[in-house]
């Protein structure tokens, strides 16, 4: 079992990951609020926490990923509201939304996706512990954490907590003994359609405690990594670390993990097609559907998990062309006869050891590359059976199967076809071949290169 190392936002190190006595380690990370469909910048930590997941299990430990589903929010509210129905269905649309998008992906369901609705009991048992040390008071039917009773408050954010700003709604102002509290449980309200009884009265979990709740309730306390986006650090997560630390006097989890945002970027020139093409294509489904998973996910890999990553109009295309150059590298030949050679052996201990050292995918994307030129340079026994086995770990295992996007013989002749009578502005004829191709299982992208064949999933 290699030992793996993960920069902790609370202490700001980079520490050892401590599995427990059988090798478990508990991943939770915060999962989507589920009012409208996902992007990319969603899509990114669903990726990195499936895929550290991978990499444990496969260094011998026993991994277990919770990501959690937020279905109670002010935004599920507006948004049912907008559509006409009522908020528990537009969640549970929203639900279905996201399972089929990060479905999608080819890289698994979490262990454990809890609903907020689903723990309503262990969240009031929480926040009763709370009122009843101490740490919480109602008011007028609200629960407020008592944010000056936890000295240790602020660690979390490194911020210093008289700038602090909960974010919350103005009306809430006069119920709070000090500005600086935050909600955990909120009276019902005018038009909102759901809402569960608690000793102070019919209402609803604010959203940082279902989150403490879910996690308590899955992985137990001081489990190894909590994980989510870095724009949750404050408040979600800072108000997570009190609550749990506050009532049960122990960590909620030794490792707090980061992923850095995907940020829309528009590139100089041609600005409008920019525009809408990252405004389109910045939903994941819409994603998927255009460039196939393979780009999605070698997209996020091909940047640091903490590093903040640029979504523009071509970063897809650039990452199906760093995939094709892998698909072409297991369609040109195969491996001589023969164990891995010493140098295989040695780009593969450099992939590894780069994913145990604070999960550097694009390190690894490198020795892989790496081991696909020494490869080509001579050939080398072991080495598509080894770039096999890693390109599991990026998720990108499709790309050494053959599938993704080369045809059959078949297919690229009709596609060759299509081509033709297209370029003879045929184009009845052109739409026949491309519903012909699929029915055969393959889908035409039209891109700037020409087009491609693509394995409808
Ligand atoms: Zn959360």
């Amino acid at each position: 079992m290699r030992d793996v190392r993960i920069r902790d936002t609370l202490s700001g190190e980079v520490k050892l990951l401590e599995p427990g006595p059988d090798g478990e380690v508990g991943i939770y990370a915060c999962g989507p609020t589920v009012y409208g469909p996902i992007h990319i910048g969603n899509a990114r930590p669903f990726v990195v926490f499936s895929l550290l997941r991978r990499f444990l299990a496969h260094e011998g430990y026993s991994p277990t990923l919770v990501i959690n589903l937020t279905d109670i929010n002010d935004k599920i509210y507006v948004a049912a509201a907008a559509a006409g129905v009522p908020s528990a269905e537009h969640a549970e649309r929203m639900i279905a939304a996201y399972r089929a998008d990060t479905d999608a992906l080819g890289l698994g369901r979490p262990d454990h996706e809890p609903k907020a609705t689903e723990t309503i009991a262990p969240i009031v048992a929480l926040i009763a512990d709370l009122v009843a040390s101490g740490h919480a008071y109602e008011s007028s039917g609200d629960v407020y954490f008592r944010v000056r009773s936890f000295p240790a408050y602020g660690q979390l954010s490194n911020r210093d907590p008289e700038a602090m700003d909960q974010g919350e709604e103005a009306g809430s102002a006069d119920l709070k003994e000090d500005p600086l509290d935050f909600a955990l449980w909120k009276a019902r309200k005018e038009g909102e359609d759901t809402a569960w009884p608690s000793p102070w009265g019919e209402g609803r979990p604010g959203w940082h405690i279902e989150c403490s709740a879910m996690a308590e309730e899955l992985l137990g306390l001081d489990f190894a990594v909590h994980g989510g986006g870095s724009d949750l650090v404050f408040p979600h997560h800072e108000n997570e670390l009190a609550q749990t630390e506050a009532a049960r006097e122990r960590p909620l989890a030794k490792i707090w993990m980061h992923n850095g945002m995907v940020q829309a970027q528009r590139d100089r020139g041609d600005a409008e097609k920019m525009a809408k093409s990252v405004g389109n294509v910045f939903l994941l489904g819409e994603a998927v559907r255009a460039h196939g998973p393979e780009a999605v996910v070698g997209f996020i890999v091909s940047g640091h998990y903490r590093q903040p990553l640029a979504f523009g109009a071509g970063a897809l295309e650039e990452a199906e062309a760093r995939n094709q150059r892998i698909r072409e590298f297991f369609r040109e030949g195969s491996d001589p006869p023969g164990d891995p050679t010493p140098a295989v052996l040695a780009r593969r201990e450099a992939f590894l050891d780069a994913l145990a050292d604070d999960f550097n995918t694009p390190r690894a994307l490198a020795e892989l590359f790496g081991l696909l030129a020494d490869a080509r340079r001579e050939p080398l026994a072991g080495a598509r059976a080894v770039a096999a086995e890693l390109l599991g770990l990026l998720g990108l295992e499709s790309l050494a199967e053959g599938r993704g996007d080369e045809g059959s013989e078949e297919a690229e002749a009709l596609l060759a076809e299509r081509e033709r009578a297209r370029g003879e502005r045929d184009f009845a004829r052109a739409d026949e071949i491309r519903d012909r191709l699929g029915e055969l299982g393959w889908d035409v992208r039209d891109t700037a290169e020409g087009a491609r064949l693509v394995r409808r999933s």
